[in-house]
């Protein structure tokens, strides 16, 4: 029930139904609330007015972390919280998320000394009850260099060295709702929350919602309705009327991606910056990137992008730490901006507002929730779905997510990751994938992997110019994973804009012919998504500013 061609059914359905809950914002905070309502037994809806996951949780660092540098300003519970979070994502979705050993370099006036250093990240391992084999070591001068050779030697003391996960933010979210879906609830892309409805009392029982490619409007009524449109919440609180006391403030955070060949760097590395703040540069799909930025953002809120700034920002962090790699503009292979629905503090800051969470109830009923990380979506869509269950006043059980494998990740705990993957892979090759086609596509799907190899089996390259990975990718994801556009596939689906743009360039007219086939677009449809193709390469690359 999740595939494009069903969605209309699927909104058809949500116009008859009466949910005892509806999401709005098909993020990781919204999707999660929907998986954790529908699986204490709540009928449950989800409306996203864009791609799942187009907003703010395809647009992270994409790391499930505790946020070591909220230490600094003594934010020790909610370090402990997301902390212990991240060994629960690992276990419920090991093919989206990758323990990372990460490098802190320490440098003579840096941010942290030797010995704040080791008992900062003594006290992250102890709050997020760190495995032991995990915990963090210190390491002299010449571990580090060890380590990753590119840093800087100048006034290098030494280096913590610590666990983090790496995730695909937009397919973790993906993976979320494609298991709130099996579950039960009905989630659509592409429809927006417009207004709300109220009942005699001033309650909220509704909203009002068009579907974005037909213009059609529909009415979704439900008992509970949550807005958790990131960095849109105001705007729905402010059409709720609610829009007084704590507000958002947006920042906006930039990431680039340079190819190994330019800038080698074998070692996830978190690093000073000549102004104060902390960055990372990561190794991933032999490309490095590069981020973040953190500035006070107020425009476009769909589409933030890179502007020259950034560009020279990042670039200049890398030459400070990294003296020996000599990236200019000319190298950045693709980039990405995103917004950070951050809590206004008067007085502060970008980087020293508080990443924490925050619930409202407005007196209409409509609960928002904004603020937070990706790493503790679970633990916030429990916060909010235990209101939820105390208001609705059922006996609901408890919060059932904490074991709960995501979509694809039911290997039988992370233990067996990776003897599943090894499995698969072999059984790839049966299927006409070379092997390194097969391990893409077991890391990627996890246990979802299976419908992809059935997919292969209707391979014929006669019938079609994309290759096997790529067919059975696209094919998936429109059987599967509700994907309307040739850009939701892309940077959604596979990340492909950011760590394979050559494949992208290469490959866009023949998924768009696919695309075209399997929906019967028109010409003028098939321009218009070639088009958007087009855009988004070029942002990826040139400054707003430069364009
Ligand atoms: C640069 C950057 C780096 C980050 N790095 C990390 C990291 O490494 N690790 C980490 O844990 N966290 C990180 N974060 C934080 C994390 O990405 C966010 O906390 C999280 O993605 C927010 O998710 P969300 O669902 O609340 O918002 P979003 O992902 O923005 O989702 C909200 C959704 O609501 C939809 N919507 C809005 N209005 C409507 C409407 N009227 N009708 C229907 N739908 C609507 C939007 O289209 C959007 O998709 C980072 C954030 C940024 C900006």
């Amino acid at each position: 029930m999740f595939s494009a061609k069903q969605r209309l059914q699927m909104i058809e359905k949500m116009g008859k139904t009466t949910y005892d809950v509806l999401v709005i914002g098909g993020g990781i905070t919204g999707c999660g609330i929907a998986l954790d309502a529908t699986t204490r037994g709540m009928k449950t809806a989800l409306v996203e007015m864009q791609d799942f996951a187009a907003g703010t949780s395809s647009r992270s660092t994409k790391l499930v972390h505790g946020g070591l540098r909220y230490l600094k300003h003594f934010e020790v519970k909610m370090v402990a919280e997301v902390g212990k979070e991240r060994a629960i994502v690992y276990e419920n979705g090991p093919h989206v998320t990758t323990p990372e050993w990460m490098l802190l370099p320490i440098h003579r006036g840096g941010t942290f000394g030797r010995w704040s250093t080791s008992i900062g990240l003594w006290v992250y391992d102890h709050l997020a009850r760190v495995k032991k084999e995990e915990r963090r070591t210190m390491l002299s001068a010449d571990e580090t260099l060890q380590k990753e050779p590119l840093i800087k030697r100048d006034g290098l003391l030494g280096g913590g060295y610590y666990v983090e996960y790496r995730t695909d933010d937009a397919r973790l979210t993906i993976e979320v709702v494609k298991k709130a879906v099996e579950c039960g609830a009905h989630a659509v892309n592409y429809v927006q929350a417009e207004s709300f409805l109220y009942d005699e009392n001033g309650f909220v029982k509704g909203v009002t919602c068009r579907e974005q490619i037909t213009g059609r409007t529909f009415t979704i009524y439900a008992k509970k309705i949550v807005n958790a449109a990131g960095p849109w919440v105001d705007i729905l609180r402010e059409k709720d009327g609610s829009n007084v006391g704590k507000k958002l403030r947006l920042t906006k955070g930039v990431h680039i991606v340079i190819d190994q060949a330019h800038f080698p760097l074998k070692q996830a590395v978190y690093f000073d910056t000549p102004d104060g703040r902390m960055v990372f540069a990561i190794p991933r799909e032999g490309k490095t990137y590069v981020g973040t930025t953190d500035t006070f953002y107020d425009s476009d809120r769909a589409h933030p992008k890179m502007t020259s700034d950034d560009r020279d920002y990042l670039l200049r962090a890398i030459h400070y730490m990294f003296p020996s790699v000599h990236v200019t503009e000319q190298h950045i292979e693709s980039s990405w901006a995103g917004l950070r629905p951050l809590i206004y503090e008067e007085g502060k800051d970008p980087s020293e507002i508080s990443r924490k969470d925050e619930i409202w109830q407005s007196p209409s009923g409509l609960i928002t929730i904004a603020g937070g990380k990706l790493t503790g979506y679970r633990k916030m869509a429990e916060t909010v779905v235990d209101l939820i269950a105390k208001q609705l006043g059922g006996a609901y059980p408890p919060c059932q997510t904490k074991h709960l494998p995501i979509s694809g990740g039911d290997v039988g705990g992370a233990s067996q990751w990776y003897t599943f993957m090894s499995e698969k892979i072999a059984e790839g090759t049966a299927y006409g994938l070379t092997e390194q086609q097969a391990k893409r596509l077991v890391q990627r799907y996890g246990t979802n992997v299976d419908h992809l190899f059935a997919l292969a089996r209707t391979y014929d390259r006669n019938q079609t110019s994309l290759p096997i990975d790529w067919y059975v990718m696209c094919l998936y994801a429109l059987e599967y994973e509700m994907t309307l556009t040739p850009l939701d596939f892309f940077i959604r689906r596979t990340g492909a804009l950011f760590f394979d743009i050559h494949s992208v360039q290469q490959l866009k007219e023949d998924v768009v012919t696919f695309m075209q086939s399997y929906f019967h677009w028109t010409e003028e449809e098939r321009n218009k998504y070639e088009q958007q193709v087009n855009v988004a390469l070029h942002d990826a690359v040139i400054p707003c500013d430069e364009a």
